[in-house]
This record gives C-alpha cells, structure tokens and sequence, in this order.
C-alpha cells in the first residue's frame, strides 16, 4: 500500500521539491497550499513531471478553521498520514509587531496546530518533520532564553506560554530577531512533541535545509533547492526522534 505524505507550503520552494522527490518515489503526495490556485498548479505540475500521485489541499497553517477543513476532508476519504513534513514557513518580509506576530504564528505556532490537528489521522509510526534553520540555533538567544529551551522538563504549555509573551512584547527579549526565535522554538517544540508521542512511535524531527535557492532564500544562496529537500526529507524516514539535523548528520539544537 502506497504511503501518504502531506507537505505543508508545499507548492513553491523546498516544499514543492520535497513533494517531487516523494512522488516520484511512490508516494501519495498531498500539497498543502494556503492558496487553492497554487496548490493545484503545483499538483498538475509535479504529476506531470513525475507521473505520481499528487492532489492539492487548501491549507493556511495560520488558520484553525483551516487545519480543521483540512482534517475533516482527509477523514471523509478515509485517508491516513504516514509522513507530515512542516515546511511552511516565513522570513522577515514583515518588520515591527505585526511582523514578529506573523513569523511566530506561521513558523512555530503553524507546525503545532498542524501537528495538533492532523494527530487523530496520523498512523502510529508516523514521522512528523519540522523544518528548521541554523538560524534557530540556541547560541544565537540570550542566556535565560538559551536555558529555557534547553530545559529538558519544559513543557509544552510553557512553551506555548513563554511565546505568547513574545508576540504580545512585539519581540522583546531573547537576542534573537523573530525568525531565529520562531526555529529555536521550533527545535524545542520538537523535542517535547518526540516525548509526548513516542507511545505512538510517531518519529518527530527537526531538520535544516540550509541556506537555499529559493524565494526565502535569494539567488545567492549556496545550495540548490535539490539539497535543501534531501536535507530535509531525512525526517521523513528518521528511525531517531527529537533530534535536529542537516543533511541527516545532528547539528546542535
Ligand atoms: P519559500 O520559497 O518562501 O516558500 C515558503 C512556502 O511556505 C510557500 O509555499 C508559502 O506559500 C508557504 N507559506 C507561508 N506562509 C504560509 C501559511 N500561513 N500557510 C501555508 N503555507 C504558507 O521558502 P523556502 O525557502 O522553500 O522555505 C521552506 C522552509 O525552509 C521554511 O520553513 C523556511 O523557514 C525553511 N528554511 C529555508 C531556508 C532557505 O535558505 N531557503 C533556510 C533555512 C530554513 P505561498 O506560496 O502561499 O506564499
């Protein structure tokens, strides 16, 4: 039986390639798009250049009724997730309090409410992949916060808390501007989920594509888009759970 993988942003940049390279291995592959139009575009386009199975979904991971639409639909087709890669993601195109609000709402708040919402249809055995950045790293936030992520016993809700209080101070605090504080979130947020879920043996990792050719990334990055999805789809069969890696090698969190 064929496998399923939902890959959110999954029609542009690293997601579309994350998407193609499990197409054409076989996959069922769901692209999640915030807009409908590029989803399908995308969709059409991959199926075209791999002959796989890939239809689109209209997910904004910003948006609980969103996630819940998404949910509802895969279980009227009785469908089961195998593989969920968080790939959405934002840069910095927003500055000042709405911008911290946005890149915190999509890159660590989006990854949970996904994760959340889609659980109930994820296969025990499942791996979820969080995509992440060197820019997350905990050397780049200020000591306290450092220590806080760092705390083997933090907790989900603490964490959900202490990031509340972020956006609410408009980005205050932590050393780091909102994407770096939204990935190092991001990479503690794994952790925990890794915890809570391995009764399940749902594998949950963090992994870096590094610095891309993409759209986020600009023309001068040094690494194809092709190296950034390989770094990346490590997590999609990770046997380890709660690490971060690059190019499927540990980094440090
Ligand atoms: P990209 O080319 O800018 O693509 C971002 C994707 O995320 C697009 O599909 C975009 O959809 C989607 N997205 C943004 N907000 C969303 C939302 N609210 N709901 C659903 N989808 C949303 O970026 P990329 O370079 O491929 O980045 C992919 C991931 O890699 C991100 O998590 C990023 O932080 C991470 N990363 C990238 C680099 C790099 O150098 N490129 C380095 C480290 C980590 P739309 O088309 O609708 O905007």
């Amino acid at each position: 039986m064929a496998r399923t993988a939902l890959v959110t942003g999954g029609n542009r940049g690293i997601g579309q390639q994350v998407a193609r390279v499990l197409a054409a291995d076989g996959w069922d592959v769901l692209i999640g798009a915030r807009d409908r139009q590029n989803g399908d575009a995308a969709a059409a386009r991959l199926r075209n250049a791999t002959g796989g199975r890939l239809k689109a979904v209209e997910l904004d991971v910003t948006s609980d009724a969103s996630v819940a639409n998404v949910s509802q639909k895969l279980r009227d087709g009785a469908i089961r997730i195998d593989a969920l890669v968080n790939n959405a993601g934002v840069y910095g195109a927003v500055r000042g309090g709405d911008g911290v609000a946005r890149t915190i709402e999509t890159n660590f708040f989006g990854p949970l409410r996904v994760t959340l919402g889609l659980l109930p249809l994820l296969r025990d055995g499942a791996t979820i992949t969080n995509v992440t950045s060197g820019l997350g790293a905990l050397d780049h936030l200020d000591g306290a916060h450092r220590r806080l992520l760092a705390d083997p016993a933090l907790t989900r809700d603490d964490l959900v808390a202490h990031l509340r209080e972020y956006v609410r101070s408009g980005g205050a605090g932590w050393g780091a501007d909102a994407y770096g504080v939204s990935k190092a979130a991001l990479n503690a947020l794994t952790r925990v989920l890794a915890n809570e879920l391995a009764a399940r043996e749902i594998h949950v990792n963090a992994t870096c594509p590094g610095w891309v050719r993409t759209d986020m990334g600009g023309r001068g990055a040094p690494r194809s888009v092709e190296a950034g999805a390989a770094s990346v789809l490590f997590g999609v069969t990770a046997t380890a759970t709660g690490g971060v890696f690059r190019d499927g090698r540990r980094i440090a969190p």
